[in-house]
């Protein structure tokens, strides 16, 4: 195995931050680039490098790892000649959720680098990132897994290994629909309630321990219920990956209506100035003020 010491972290947003830091507990050095510098500079207090642009964070480094919005986030900040500035057999850990032809588009910007390519979106939110208890979906060469596990085994409790890289993405897309369905259907069951006379608080107590009660829906609900939505993950990147769900779909010749109508829900709340709220804030289109 190669002596891995250096992770260049590109995007120190909700989940890259805490990802940087507990690869620096671990005792990798961790340099960090985020395009607003300031959202980096707290990491500095720490001990980690915070670079000036990209490539300076990738120079030498043994991993790239890209957490960033978005393809069109990680494509801007990756290309140019940020891949070829890493070390020698450098690996780049693809963990942003780009979606299925966002994934295509990253491996091939690899591919023309000569870089590996590990494509390892993550479940778990934010308190999950800071404990170092992701779910890493994996999917890139054999050739690369074990070292890239040194990384995996940081910032998650589990890594599941897929096939070939774009497996990953694919199996993120539909974990997403399910939370993005749960919101969905959870503001509206909680809006109803409201609505008919029935205690908000007691729908989600009567389910509570069941094989119906999520302690997801708990949770979110629990937000709903006092209107205070601190962000864990933002609606606007929620109706991203509702984007990329629709997407997938429509590029494999299925309709998903619910995931649509649930798109259109997400919407409403950003446009009425929820987007950068948590998911759960779909809960302002769903209330009966919102018609
Ligand atoms: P976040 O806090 O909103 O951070 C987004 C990051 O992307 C920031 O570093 C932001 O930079 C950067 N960015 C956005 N547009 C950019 C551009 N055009 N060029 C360069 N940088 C850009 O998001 P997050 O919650 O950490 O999520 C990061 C990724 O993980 C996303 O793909 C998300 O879908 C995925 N994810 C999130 C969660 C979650 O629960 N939060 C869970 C699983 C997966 P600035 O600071 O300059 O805006």
């Amino acid at each position: 195995m190669a002596d891995d010491t250096t992770v260049a972290v590109l995007g120190t947003g909700i989940m890259g931050a805490a990802m940087a830091r507990n690869l620096l507990a671990s005792g990798m050095q961790v340099r960090a680039w985020n395009r607003s510098r300031e959202k980096a500079e707290p990491l500095a207090q720490d001990g980690v490098e915070v670079a000036d642009d990209p490539e300076d964070a990738a120079r030498g480094a043994n991993f790239i790892l890209t957490m960033l919005a978005d393809a069109d986030a990680v494509e801007e900040a990756v290309g140019g000649d940020v891949l070829s500035a890493l070390a020698e057999d450098g690996v780049w850990l693809q963990m942003s959720t780009v979606g299925e032809v966002g994934n295509e588009r990253l491996l091939k910007l690899a591919a023309d680098h000569g870089v590996a390519y590990v494509d390892a979106p993550v479940l778990g939110t934010k308190q999950p990132a800071e404990q170092g208890q992701l779910i890493v979906l994996a999917s890139g060469p054999e050739e690369v897994r074990e070292r890239s596990e040194q990384i995996f085994a940081v910032v998650g409790s589990k890594t599941v290994w897929l096939g070939e890289a774009g497996e990953g993405s694919r199996l993120k897309l539909v974990v997403n629909n399910w939370i993005i369905g749960i919101l969905g259907v959870l503001a509206e069951t909680v809006a109803f309630a409201n609505t008919i006379g029935v205690d908000r608080a007691m729908f989600l107590e009567s389910i509570e321990g069941g094989p119906l009660g999520l302690p997801y829906a708990q949770m979110k609900g629990n937000m709903m219920i006092e209107e205070d939505f601190p962000t864990s993950f933002s609606a606007n990147l929620a109706r991203k990956d509702a984007a990329l769900v629709l997407d997938a779909a429509e590029a494999h010749g299925l309709r998903m209506r619910i995931a649509e109508s649930v798109a259109a829900r997400f919407d409403e709340a950003i446009q009425a100035g929820h987007g950068e709220a948590d998911i759960a804030a779909v809960y302002h289109a769903a209330r009966p003020e919102s018609g």
